[in-house]
């Protein structure tokens, strides 16, 4: 199944976090600085009405103060801009784990696996966050949807402030390729100076540009430069080191043939239930719920869930909870063309551990060893790789794309 990533741009970050104390100045042109007493500060960030004046990052303020004099200008606060940053991320992570920060005021967010949680349509949910931040903080941003970070970067910047650019596999060319290639993320001044000499000026002059040859001129980068520009990039959202325990842990693919028959749906929910657990165990989480997707080859969707109780951390029980609900809900000699497992009411491993041990039966014995088996699993893959070992009943490449490896050494 196509990712969907969100990348999320706090819109002239600073300036708003500072016009949150001065509301009255927020139809003025103002600028933050390093030190406004000095002419030689410089300019860190500036709202909309400064902008319409070419106030520019970077530059001093007595560059900026020629082209607008009644420019306002206001001192930085910068563990005031770290907080609203770990606020606004922990408001991420409501609706997926998978939150990659980059820089203060960026964040990327695969909500592959939780989008049907909010309802399944992928520019609802970024209209509903940035609706979210608005009334929360008072901030706004800018939301990329795509099915790969690098457009996702490029749709937040595409429209600004407050907005939401949805980039397909349909859409991708007619709106990126137009685009400057200095805009491509990683395109450092090398690889400008190369692309220029070869009259590469835009992304789409770079995608349709020899791939053996980029190599051949610039390398890896070269290669991975044009992946980033025909949409082919498939660097996964590594989780946010900052931590906050997600409220669910899902995974969805599509299969590249319909599954047939309940044997092939239910390997399906196991490959897939085998990945949410190995993603659990590494949040310590257990999860006192499972919902299950089903998406039929006419796109019709269904969705279930239900509660488990022991809460679980298991590949086994997590299929098995999985597979009644399919039972339960879909004719199971039709077709299946994608499916999603999200492990749900999430809380931590030692909290769920304690309600256990208050009955020791023979039924939970069996359950710690298998416990100790899954560890053993996730201790086999994190050092031969996670396709040293897949379940048992696995039909077909079940790998999901965005736990491989990023190529060529990843964003
Ligand atoms: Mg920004």
């Amino acid at each position: 199944m196509d990712r969907v990533i969100f990348h999320c741009d706090l819109n002239s970050f600073y300036a708003s976090v500072e016009l949150l104390s001065h509301p009255e100045l927020r139809h003025l042109p103002v600028a933050v600085c390093g030190d406004p007493a000095s002419r030689h500060g410089i300019i860190l960030a500036k709202n909309e009405p400064a902008k319409a004046f070419q106030v520019k990052t970077a530059e001093t303020i007595w560059q900026a103060k020629r082209k607008c004099p009644n420019l306002v200008l206001l001192p930085a606060h910068h563990g005031v801009y770290q907080e609203y940053s770990k606020k606004v991320n922990a408001l991420y992570q409501e609706f997926t784990d998978l939150v990659e920060p980059f820089g203060i005021d960026e964040s990327w967010l695969d909500v592959t696996g939780t989008l049907h949680l909010f309802g399944g349509d992928a520019v609802a949910l970024a209209n509903q966050l940035r609706d979210e931040i608005r009334s929360r903080f008072g901030l706004t941003i800018s939301v990329g949807v795509s099915f790969n970070k690098v457009f996702a970067k490029l749709g937040s910047d595409y429209k600004k402030p407050d907005a939401t650019t949805l980039i397909t596999r349909e859409n991708f060319p007619e709106i990126v390729w137009p685009l400057p290639v200095t805009d491509l993320l990683y395109v450092g001044r090398a690889a400008a100076q190369t692309f220029e000499k070869f009259g590469i000026r835009t992304i789409g002059d770079l995608a349709v540009f020899d791939r053996e040859h980029l190599f051949d001129l610039l390398g890896k980068n070269g290669a991975q430069l044009h992946d980033f520009a025909s949409g082919a990039d498939k660097s996964p959202v590594a989780p946010a080191n900052q931590y906050t325990p997600p409220k669910s842990v899902g995974n969805g693919y599509t299969f590249p043939k319909n599954l047939q028959g309940r044997d092939e749906i239910k390997a399906g929910i196991a490959q897939l239930a085998d990945q949410v657990a190995v993603r659990l165990r590494k949040h310590c989480m257990k999860c006192q719920g499972i919902s299950l997707a089903i998406r039929s080859p006419e796109f019709r969707d269904i969705s279930r869930q239900t509660r488990l109780d022991p809460p679980t951390d298991l590949a086994r029980e997590l299929t098995q909870a999985a597979v009644e609900l399919a039972d339960s809900c879909w004719n199971m000699s039709n077709p299946v063309r994608a499916l999603t497992v999200t492990a749900i009411y999430l809380i931590p491993s030692e909290e769920a551990g304690a309600q256990l041990d208050l009955f020791s039966t023979a039924q939970d014995e069996k359950r710690r060893r298998l416990e100790k088996l899954e560890g053993t699993l996730d201790a086999i893959r994190a050092k031969y790789g996670p396709g040293a070992i897949a379940p048992a009943s696995t039909p077909r490449d079940p790998k999901q794309e965005h736990h491989a490896p990023p190529p060529g050494g990843g964003m």
